[in-house]
């Protein structure tokens, strides 16, 4: 039987950091197999805030979503545990809080759609180069 012990990278973003969120959160990634590899608090620019979300550069909502993520600080971490990314992913659950699943994160916790509370890598790619990203 394989383990797949991976790491991902999560982001708490500025509308939950400003609600105090923060231990809450991390607190359903320990419940759930995951371990918090590192994590610190940070405030990017918008300019660091572009580059990390280029794959989105050509979507009407790029603008916005910069100038969001770089509003306030953030807390950026390495989760790591068995299939890591994927369970991470559904811990925080569709995009639009609207339409997330009871019980996750973005359920829970999220505003909108722009405002949803987390981040999460969405494959095994995504997550080496935002890991890098952050902590190299
Ligand atoms: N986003 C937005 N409007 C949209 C779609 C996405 O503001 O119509 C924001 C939202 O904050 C989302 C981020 O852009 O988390 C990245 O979008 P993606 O489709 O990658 O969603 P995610 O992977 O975060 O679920
Ligand atoms: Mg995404």
């Amino acid at each position: 039987m394989s383990r797949k012990i991976e790491q991902t990278l999560s982001i708490i973003k500025p509308d939950a950091v400003e609600r105090n969120l923060v231990n809450e959160i991390k607190e359903i990634f320990l419940k759930n197999n995951l371990i918090i590899k590192d994590s610190k608090k940070i405030h990017i620019t918008k300019e660091e805030a572009a580059e990390f979300y280029k794959v989105h550069q050509s979507k009407p909502f790029y603008n916005d979503l910069c100038t969001y993520l770089s509003s306030g600080p953030i807390v950026v971490m390495i989760l790591e545990g068995e299939n890591a990314i994927l369970n991470n992913r559904k811990l925080m659950g569709s995009t639009n809080p609207k339409d997330a699943e009871e019980k996750t994160i973005r359920k829970l916790y999220g505003i909108s759609i722009d405002k949803n509370s987390v981040h999460g890598s969405d494959s095994m790619e995504n997550a080496k180069k935002e890991i890098e990203f952050f902590f190299k």
